[in-house]
């Protein structure tokens, strides 16, 4: 087993799917999404990240590349994200915001602030589509503070950019999508599951 400078080892692939699914952030079958297309698993970290033991470990996966890169502040790009924020703030000894979105555009929850020189992570839960961290990567900007890194527990883009910055995830996992009326799942005769 591997061991890191703060004594946490490092989980295996198998090791965070068993996390994931066993405490239902990763559920698999046939569902339909919010917006009408079908697909075979349904994603939600929050599931595995209101235990602290499980966020400890999963936020753990994002910390470790992130070190030795003096991060002054760490961002939740979404709700969902702010547990795994406030940890990575934890374990990295650096302040924990969250954005407000209003609109296309989010905007710093009243109260938080960004200053100038500053070094940020954005981090996401389930990171789906690089727009998520556009808004904040803007904000940042305008403050004149640098993104250092982006970091989610699952990383389900579909399409990914290639960032100039460090875009670390604990796993990779992009369950593919399908319309509604062109659907294998449908095919196959698999019941439509219904969200909880
Ligand atoms: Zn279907």
């Amino acid at each position: 087993m591997n061991w890191t400078p703060y004594d946490e080892p490092l989980m295996t692939g198998d090791e965070i799917l068993e996390i994931l699914r066993s405490t239902g952030a990763i559920v698999e079958g046939h569902f339909e999404l919010p917006d009408g297309l079908h697909t075979a698993a349904v994603l939600r970290t929050v599931k595995a990240t209101q235990f602290a033991p499980f966020n400890r470990k999963l936020c753990f996966e994002i910390v470790r590349h992130f070190l030795e890169l003096d991060i002054h502040v760490v961002i939740a790009a979404g709700a969902g994200a702010v547990p795994v924020a406030v940890e990575v703030g934890r374990q990295l000894e650096a302040r924990a915001i969250f954005v407000d979105s209003c609109g296309d555009m989010p905007a710093l929850h009243p109260g938080f602030e960004l200053h100038e020189g500053e070094r940020a992570i954005v981090v996401q839960g389930v990171l789906r589509h690089d727009t998520e961290i556009d808004g904040v990567e803007a904000l940042l900007r305008k403050a004149n503070a640098r993104l250092i890194g982006i970091g989610s527990i699952i990383d389900a883009r579909q399409a990914r950019r290639r960032y100039t910055v460090k875009d670390v995830a604990a796993i990779q996992l992009s369950p593919p999508v399908h319309p509604a009326n062109d659907c294998p799942l449908c095919a196959a005769g698999m019941e439509l599951m219904l969200m909880d």
